[in-house]
């Protein structure tokens, strides 16, 4: 499997094996639990000996279909889904953290996660360091001081700042910490942390992976041993994916490579569109030649994904006008739909943060965040022209 290309592997992984009364599609399968005639059996199952279920909220048929979509195109060893992707973020922190250990992070990782670093961490004593992304001597600096775990995110929320994965995670293997990326913005389609040399990839699979905005999700993969230790922490936690989302994931991502290189090129075309409009001030893109974080993204990105940032001449009043003049774009929160999606960070991504916090992060306030959906790039871009049009 791991041999296929992309596009294949997106559509058969998890799904080469027959499935009940020779079902072409997973079956969703609601059982809780399994049953067994032969004891031995059951006890084999049950102590891990033996492939196969005992309870849904430990394993599931439909799940595994999702988990090993995920694995296979990530280039993991295993992966392990969850009922959200925060939920994948933190299982998988407390999992891997005790008190006393010590995390190096970047300042502008998601919302949620950026919570979890400056409040839920520190209350169980394990100490974080929050550097600038993008200053990689810092961080370097940081990780050499000795760290546990590095928790690294790229292309950044939601001013797409790119981080040199290569080098990062050097620094992190010279003191042996776990390195940890949520790949969600980019996708296994765009950039394969592992094969970098990354130990844990995240996803929230309620943005690209399952790409319609109708169902929430989560994955850790990385190496056995590691999943082994997040997965046994999740069985506990009980943050398990339902399988009716998991078949909805799973079926999403039969077409995510088709999707991904749409929004590539669609967020691509938005982002040259934007850069010469004499009302947009600064378009936030990786894939564009200006961008600061362009080289290094070019190297270990093979598209530069759907997500767009840019922001307007004359503060949020304008954004005011023009974000409800869109009319090819839900204005809401979340991304990676095959609709686009557009809204301020200070009302989507960065609502947990305060003004002050969001400042400090170089998040301008007249910033608007875009998700290139699938649409035909002419009438997206003639909506965006049209929107910018306000008085
Ligand atoms: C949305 C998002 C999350 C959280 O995922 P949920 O499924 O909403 O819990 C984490 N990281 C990134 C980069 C995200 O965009």
């Amino acid at each position: 499997m791991d041999k296929l290309k992309k596009g294949t592997t997106s559509v058969w992984a998890g799904e080469m094996q027959e499935f009940y009364k020779g079902a072409t599609t997973p079956p969703i399968v609601n059982s809780v639990t399994y049953g067994y005639h032969d004891l031995d059996e059951w006890s084999e199952v049950a102590l891990g000996l033996k492939e196969g279920h005992i309870y849904s909220r430990n394993t599931n048929p439909t799940v595994e279909v999702f988990e090993e979509k995920v694995r296979a195109l990530e280039y993991a060893e295993a992966a392990t889904a969850f009922s959200t992707g925060m939920a994948a973020i933190s299982n998988t922190l407390f999992a891997l953290l005790a008190p006393g250990e010590r995390v190096v992070s970047i300042k502008d990782t998601y919302g949620g996660t950026s919570r979890l670093f400056l409040e839920f961490l520190p209350s169980i004593k394990v100490e974080v360091t929050l550097c600038e992304a993008g200053h990689h001597e810092q961080m370097e600096a940081e990780i050499s001081k000795g760290c546990k775990l590095v928790y690294l995110e790229t292309p950044t929320n939601p001013t797409l700042k790119v981080l040199d994965l290569k080098r990062l995670i050097k620094a992190a293997k010279s003191v042996s910490a776990i390195v940890v990326v949520d790949n969600t913005f980019a996708t296994p389609i765009n950039q394969n942390p592992i094969v970098l040399g990354a130990d844990i990839v995240l996803h929230s699979a309620t943005k690209f992976l399952s790409g319609h905005s109708d169902v929430m999700g989560g994955v850790a993969c990385g190496n056995k041993e590691l999943i082994k230790k997040i997965f046994q922490y999740r069985e506990i936690t009980g943050a398990a994916l339902h399988p009716m989302s998991a078949y909805m994931i799973a079926r999403g991502m039969k077409t995510l490579e088709l999707r991904i290189l749409r929004q590539n090129e669609n967020a691509m075309a938005v982002a040259k569109f934007l850069k010469t409009h004499p009302k947009v001030e600064d378009v936030f893109y990786p894939g564009l030649p200006t961008h600061k974080g362009h080289d290094f993204a070019k190297t270990q990105m093979s598209g530069f994904g759907g997500m767009m940032s840019f922001s307007l001449k004359g503060g949020y009043e304008n954004v005011k006008k023009c974000l409800p003049r869109l009319k090819l774009a839900h204005l809401a929160a979340s991304l990676g739909s095959v609709s686009s999606l557009a809204g301020p960070p200070r009302t989507t991504s960065h609502v947990e943060l305060t003004e002050k916090q969001r400042a400090e992060l170089g998040i301008p306030e007249s910033l608007i965040r875009y998700s290139a959906g699938i649409e035909n790039i002419e009438d997206l871009i003639e909506d965006i022209s049209q929107a910018l049009d306000y008085k």
